[in-house]
């Protein structure tokens, strides 16, 4: 999957193509709507993920030049704006999709793998993640555990799922912090803790193997065996 990454801000930018490539993305970064344009004549891109505000355009209208040249690929939106436009509703019912930055990075590949995944049917089963007896579709932002449906909110659903990827593997509060919360700096707060222990309530219920370890002074193993 080959991604177009349009941003200005160099630390988001190299932030967002390390995560990218981490994830299994070929990704090309354009600082700028001339660049993007440029690019997108000349590579045919499975998603793109712009930022509105670039320093030669607005990102709305790099979007929809992009769009009248009959480029197709799907658009994941960043945005500082906390108000949702109506050009941007507009955008979101042509398939694309729109996230407000801060954001987390399990976000916004959560959001980018349903886009690309609309986009492109049935390739490959990317929507369902499996560890032990415990499946998330992440289409339908469900989850189970055997038979039993789990009443998630969407933060303990990204949580989860960020668990579920790191499953068997250590999983410290910082990182849970940054990936999940969108949070750089690591605060003296006890977000974390909070939600595992709602999200172990929901999960380990009575009767099943425990699957969420604590590792004091550390973080959390999701057990996968
Ligand atoms: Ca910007």
């Amino acid at each position: 999957m080959r991604l177009l990454l349009v941003e200005d801000e160099l630390e988001i930018q190299r932030f967002l193509r390390q995560s990218l490539g981490e994830a299994g993305y070929e990704v090309d970064v354009a600082s700028d709507g001339a660049t993007a344009s440029s690019l997108v004549s000349r590579f045919t891109y499975d998603g793109l993920i712009v930022d509105l505000g670039l320093p030669d355009q607005d990102g709305i209208d790099l979007i929809l030049q992009l769009r009248r040249n009959g480029m197709q690929s799907p658009v994941l939106i960043l945005s500082a704006r906390r108000s949702v436009d109506d050009r941007v509703k507009g955008l979101e019912q042509g398939g694309d999709d729109y996230l407000t930055k801060p954001f987390a990075v399990a976000e916004l590949l959560a959001r980018l793998r349903n886009l690309l995944r609309r986009n492109s049917s049935g390739k490959e089963d990317v929507t369902k993640v499996r560890v032990m007896d415990l499946e998330l579709d992440l289409l339908k932002r469900r989850a189970t555990r055997g038979d039993d449906v789990l009443n998630l909110s969407p933060q303990e659903f990204v949580l989860l799922e960020y668990l579920c990827r790191h499953a068997g593997r250590v999983v410290t509060r910082s990182m849970l912090l940054s990936e999940v919360w969108g949070m750089r700096i690591q605060p003296d707060t006890n977000v974390v803790d909070v939600h595992i222990y709602r999200l172990r309530g929901k999960i380990d219920t009575e009767g099943r193997t425990p699957l969420i370890k604590t590792l004091r002074g550390i973080g959390y193993v999701l057990k996968n065996h």
